[in-house]
């Protein structure tokens, strides 16, 4: 008596095909899992065995065997439970053959029966629809995520029992639960923030050409909360982008069923003692973390100098690649992770320098405080801005309506649809991903402009790395006035948020 079907694996944010194949037949009494498993998919013959007593399926004596392939992906979770006895009860006969054909499973089982939510439910229905699956049983809980998908029948169930009915042609009753998605709108606008217009155009050029920005200023005068809103004038996200951050969201199990689909950018605040591995990925099965979570959004980090060394020296490689690369013994994975990067400083140890009525620090303290960051990193910091405490006049003046994020949002949307026209035949959308020829290509240099570059790259020391960021920067600055031709105001300005700090 053998059956299989389909069910998926997750491998870095996609899912990959598995067939999970029941056999049973004459020998010992045994229920064996093979096919390169986890231990934790090889407990799940506990619990398939347990919830199949629950529903009164007793298993005859005779050997049981479970077959997951193909052989090389390595698959683990608690996905397999529910393929895995569906598998079983077909082998039995409990279920008629030719019902799930074309549809994939996946869910978790309890003991009793019933069928817990996973993740990664989103890239696996998406799988199935591609591979021409006419349904996909998942669990209820997991079911407004699953519908994302269109062209294809999902049935969420509750327990093995749903299972069973729903193969016999039994019609499923659905509590409709109502599940109006809560994340489609940001809670937050640029308007809250009274004063600093530097900052706040900063932050323009920053959204414009997707540069990073380190802000550097006084605890209290409002750097996380304009890192917070940097998402706020970013570009509203495509159709395809909502689907592939929250892809990436089902994985890392931070959809729910209130919020099926993200149509926010993200905005991730991970605190300094994030770990390496939390910041970019590790362990034995790479998950998504920090850096692939605000994939097309914003990655904060504050209080930069309190961050371990190795840690920060780990971003290197994401801010110049745009995607993490992990190899674990089951393979390669790449994940996304084009990320504004914000980070945040205090001016010295005390928070308050240049404010000599309260800082006391040295002059050595406040360097080697400073140095805590490393060139390199610094170097990637294309935008520096200093945050000037709030005077209380700008506070509660009535001056104080700053302008609001729908319109800081415009001016963006239109630099980036310039960019987007201009690099139409190139794999890029924004400046900070122009390499050195496209460089040459693209920005086109009045000739003050190419003294003032010159002048800038000898007096300030900057390296290749930082004399192109420089012109990339310029060239955002131009795409906001609209300008082709790259002139000295826009880099004079490009300079000035470069130097500051
Ligand atoms: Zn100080």
């Amino acid at each position: 008596m053998y059956y299989s079907l389909i069910s998926s694996s997750i491998a870095g944010v996609d899912a990959l095909p598995v067939m999970v194949e029941a056999d049973v037949g004459s020998g010992m009494p045994s229920f064996s899992i093979v096919g390169f498993v986890s231990s934790q998919v090889r407990e799940a013959q506990d619990r398939v065995k347990t919830a199949l007593k629950n529903l009164g399926v007793s298993l005859p004596p005779q050997r049981v065997t479970i077959n997951l392939s193909p052989g090389d992906v390595r698959k683990d979770g608690t996905r397999f439970d529910l393929p895995i006895a569906a598998a079983v009860l077909a082998a039995l006969g409990r279920i008629e053959k030719s019902v799930l054909k074309d549809t994939m499973l996946i869910g978790e089982l309890h003991l009793d029966g019933r069928v817990h939510s996973v993740t990664g439910v989103l890239p696996s229905v998406i799988l199935a629809e591609k591979m021409g699956c006419r349904v996909c049983v998942v669990p209820r809980a997991n079911r407004s995520e699953a519908e994302l998908v269109e062209g294809i029948t999902i049935i969420g169930i509750e327990s093995l029992e749903d299972l069973l009915a729903y193969c016999r042609g039994e019609e499923l009753t659905v509590k409709e639960e109502k599940s109006e998605s809560a994340e489609d709108e940001y809670t937050v606008d640029f308007q809250d923030i009274c004063g600093q217009e530097m900052v706040k155009r900063a932050a323009v050029i920053t959204a414009s050409g997707f540069h990073n920005l380190l802000l550097s200023g006084p605890p209290g005068s409002g750097k996380s909360m304009t890192a917070r809103r940097i998402p706020t004038i970013l570009p509203p996200l495509t159709q395809e982008e909502e689907l592939e951050i929250s892809k990436i969201y089902s994985i890392a199990g931070l959809l729910n069923d209130n919020m099926p689909l993200r149509k926010t950018r993200p905005y991730r605040a991970p605190h300094y003692s994030v770990t390496a591995a939390g910041l970019c990925g590790g362990g034995k099965y790479p998950q998504p973390r920090e850096v692939t979570l605000s994939h097309r959004g914003v990655l904060f980090l504050d209080e930069l100098p309190e961050m371990r060394r190795e840690t920060m020296e780990m971003l290197r490689q994401p801010l110049e690649d745009r995607a993490i690369i992990l190899s674990r013994n089951g393979g390669t994975f790449r994940f996304p992770a084009m990320f504004i990067l914000v980070g945040a400083m205090n001016p010295c140890p005390c928070g308050f320098f240049p404010d000599r009525n309260k800082c006391n620090c040295s002059y050595t303290e406040i360097r080697s405080y400073r140095n805590r960051v490393s060139k390199a990193m610094m170097d990637r910091m294309d935008l520096r801005c200093e945050v000037k405490a709030v005077s209380y006049n700008e506070l509660t003046g009535k001056a104080c309506q700053g302008e609001s994020s729908e319109s800081m949002r415009k001016k963006v949307v239109a630099a980036v649809d310039i960019q987007k026209e201009r690099y139409r035949n190139e794999k890029i959308t924004y400046n900070s991903e122009l390499n050195a020829p496209m460089i040459g290509k693209y920005c086109e240099t009045t000739d003050q402009g190419k003294s003032l570059l010159r002048s800038a790259f000898e007096k300030l020391g900057l390296s290749a790395r930082g004399y192109h960021r420089l012109i990339k920067v310029s060239r955002t600055i131009a795409d906001l006035e609209r300008d082709e031709l790259i002139c000295e105001a826009h880099i004079s300005e490009a300079l000035c948020f470069r130097c500051g700090n």
